[in-house]
């Protein structure tokens, strides 16, 4: 009865104890890329792609608020950037007063990432084509992609991470963005989504690399901020590509909001080994 009595009388400290070993859980950073004001690319329903990736990003936040995940999302429709001044001192790029007011709406984003010191770092967004591939109406509208572009390239889904010894940060995270990319890639096919590949290397091209085109990952060195600038490992998706007709109807499905949610939070488990 008496170890009885003293067990209950240390029982609340011994939890306290544990959950204080506890691991503390990872953080992942989820980005809607673009704002209303530069929205991105326009699709062939004349829609601009900031309300692709907001919505696609409403979607991942509900799915990883129903798994209880600790995530925090960079911006949404209702709630601006985050664009204090103390955020400047967590990139690796010094940007002078001038540069920052200039892009503080992009380097915000990653910034907050490294403040939160945060596991992962995933930014959102759908792909568009270069100007000379594009089908457009007299008045400027886009109708599709040309026929050349269709028969030279599948439009998909594709992902981006960052290596270049220029910024040693990259290529620390690197393989784990690597590890990252290819559970996501593996996801997105089991759901019936192609990689793109238009991305793929060609002559002369020297702005992505790709790493595996069969799983639709390129390696984006420093051309984007958001990964250049990350302290954990990151990466970027192209959801979709928003002027090809068929992939626009297919990106535009409930079916494929709900689908890309799931793909992505089993995949942020997967990667945290949870
Ligand atoms: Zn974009």
């Amino acid at each position: 009865m008496t170890l009885m009595r003293n067990l209950i009388k240390i029982l609340p400290i011994f939890l306290l104890a544990l959950s204080a070993c506890a691991p503390t859980r990872p953080l992942t950073v989820i980005d809607a890329g673009h704002t209303p004001t530069d929205y991105g690319a326009v699709s062939c329903t004349n829609k601009i792609e900031v309300e692709y990736n907001d919505d696609l990003v409403a979607g991942i936040s509900s799915e990883l608020t129903r798994r209880n995940k600790k995530f925090i999302l960079t911006r949404t429709k209702y709630n601006d950037i985050n664009h204090a001044d103390k955020l400047r001192q967590y990139l690796i790029d010094s940007l002078d007063d001038e540069k920052w007011e200039k892009y503080k709406d992009l380097y915000s984003r990653i910034a907050l990432a490294n403040e939160k010191q945060a596991g992962l770092f995933i930014s959102i967004h759908h792909d568009s084509v270069q100007e000379h591939h594009l089908l457009r109406t007299d008045d400027g509208k886009i109708i599709d992609v040309r026929d050349d572009f269709k028969q030279q390239f599948n439009p998909g889904y594709s992902i981006y991470i960052a290596s270049d010894p220029k910024y040693p940060n990259t290529e620390l995270h690197y393989l784990d963005a690597l590890k990252f990319a290819r559970i996501f890639a593996k996801k997105m096919q089991s759901i019936g989504r192609k990689p793109s590949t238009y991305h793929e290397d060609k002559p002369g091209q020297d702005n992505y690399q790709s790493i595996d085109l069969s799983q639709g990952i390129y390696n984006s060195k420093t051309i984007l901020v958001v990964l250049r600038n990350a302290k954990m490992p990151a990466v970027l998706i192209e959801a979709g590509v928003i002027v090809d007709v068929e992939d626009e109807k297919i990106i535009s499905s409930q079916a494929f909001k709900d689908q890309f949610a799931v793909a992505l939070a089993e995949s942020i488990d997967e990667f945290f080994g949870q």
